[in-house]
């Protein structure tokens, strides 16, 4: 191999698994020069970093700048102890196609379908519902395009439209004639093939949601308080949003904000993470003095939590900031409740589970009729002046109100849970 570049890529999932045969070179030797057979390791398959080695590696090619002879890969995993390389010319894809055979083939068809529609010809390619179609500026075109076509991909994800399109279910209508006791030779990989089912009658009827369960449960408390976290990337969580209701404790009710304006990332961060959770022991300390049960409450844990540990790690030893231990306990105690979920586990959802969907069917709007996770991250350059531009108060005020809101869209959905709407509710099993 001569002298040149070779790609490396660092990902955030396990790329190896207890086992033997995966080749890999310490991260101290990060070439394929070093490249053994690892007595401890065995390959996790990960086509998709295979197919962004391979894109690297014809970019660097194009570039003049690849090393020359056989194309290798590596990847560095979540584990952070190895580097494991890809031999991007092996045989090792169906069809005895390579890495980079693959991916030429689909950067081919890539080309050819953006060719066409550059170039007015007929569609080569269709819209189907996928993750990425979130945050896609086609979807407003694909949308109108998906429901005209009552397309199996509106109700379940994009891999499962696929595998039903090849079993003949193209539409929404089609699936929902299915028999939901069928049994698949190959299961859908997002939901049972009953509950898709359902679904699609759910939205047949227009129902957004469905009853899971013949009674809806959501756990409340004397003291309640919704929690919303807003981040900016990986740089921090700028913002607690707090709003405490239930019985009086003698702290004032209602939305209370600890945000740093500073851009992240910055230590202020520290000063708004160590009053927010000081005030929030503060609560369950008040509520628990006064023999009241305490919960708080929040919408997919998964982003609080990452947040919480993380601060605690990042800020240890600042005024007010827990340990990492403290948080975990917090995190494991039964009065932290992912309200998510409880709607994951209750209810069908045939336009997805987020809370933007699923709070309006509680009857709870956003005031600002462009919030939305994306459009806060833009919100909040702006508000910080990030890049050295002014900071832009308006957008400040624009953040708060949306992070007030989508506490209150949280309190909204408990409400409603935990009322008798519930029983208004179609039932699955009746569907
Ligand atoms: S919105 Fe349309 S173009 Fe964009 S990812 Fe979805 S299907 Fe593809």
């Amino acid at each position: 191999m001569s002298t040149g570049y070779v790609p490396v890529l660092v990902v955030r999932h396990k790329v190896t698994d207890p086992g033997t045969g995966a080749r890999t070179s310490p991260l101290s030797e990060p070439t394929p020069m070093g490249i053994r057979s690892d007595p401890l390791r065995k390959v996790r398959p990960q086509p998709r970093d295979q197919l962004r080695l391979a894109h690297a590696q014809r970019m660097l090619q194009a570039s003049g700048f690849a090393a020359s002879g056989r194309s290798y890969g590596g990847v560095v995993g979540m584990d952070a102890d190895v580097v494991l390389w890809h031999d991007l010319d092996a045989p090792t894809w169906p069809g005895a196609r390579t890495a980079l055979s693959e991916y030429d083939m689909r950067f081919a068809d890539r080309l050819a379908v953006a060719n066409t529609a550059a170039t007015g010809g007929e569609p080569l390619a269709q819209p189907s519902r996928i993750v990425e179609c979130r945050s896609c500026p086609w979807w407003p075109v694909c949308d109108v395009a998906l429901n005209e076509a009552r397309d199996v991909s509106l109700v379940v994800r994009g891999e499962d439209a696929f595998a039903l399109r090849k079993l003949g279910v193209s539409t929404v209508d089609e699936l929902a004639a299915m028999d939901p006791a069928t049994k698949l030779a190959t299961p859908l990989v997002g939901m049972p093939l009953s509950d898709a089912v359902i679904l699609a009658r759910a939205w047949l009827r227009d129902l957004t949601v469905v009853r899971r369960v013949r009674k809806v449960r959501v756990p409340r408390a004397d003291v309640e308080v919704d929690i919303d976290m807003e981040s900016f990337g990986d740089a921090g969580a700028y913002m607690w949003g707090c709003l405490l209701t239930g019985k009086d404790i003698g702290e004032r009710q209602g939305y209370r904000p600890f945000v740093t304006w500073e851009p992240l990332p910055d230590d202020d961060e520290a000063r708004s993470f160590g009053e927010f959770w000081t005030w929030l022991m503060l609560v369950r300390t008040k509520a628990l003095a006064h023999g009241f049960t305490f919960r708080a409450y929040c919408y997919n844990e998964l982003a609080e939590n990452r947040w919480l540990l993380f601060s605690a790690e990042r800020f240890a030893g600042k005024p007010g900031v827990p340990t990492v231990a403290q948080v975990n306990a917090f995190i494991r105690d039964p009065a932290w409740v992912d309200v998510f979920g409880s709607v994951r586990d209750q209810f069908l959802c045939a336009h997805g589970k987020g809370l933007k969907i699923i709070a309006p069917v509680a009857g709870f709007h956003w005031r600002d009729p462009e919030a939305g996770g994306e459009n806060s991250m833009r919100w909040y350059r702006d508000a910080v002046g990030m890049d050295g531009a002014p900071a832009e108060v308006s957008q400040r005020q624009r953040l708060l109100e949306y992070n007030e809101d989508d506490v209150h869209a949280t309190l909204a959905l408990r409400e409603w849970m935990s009322s008798p709407a519930m029983a208004e509710l179609p039932f699955a099993g009746d569907l």
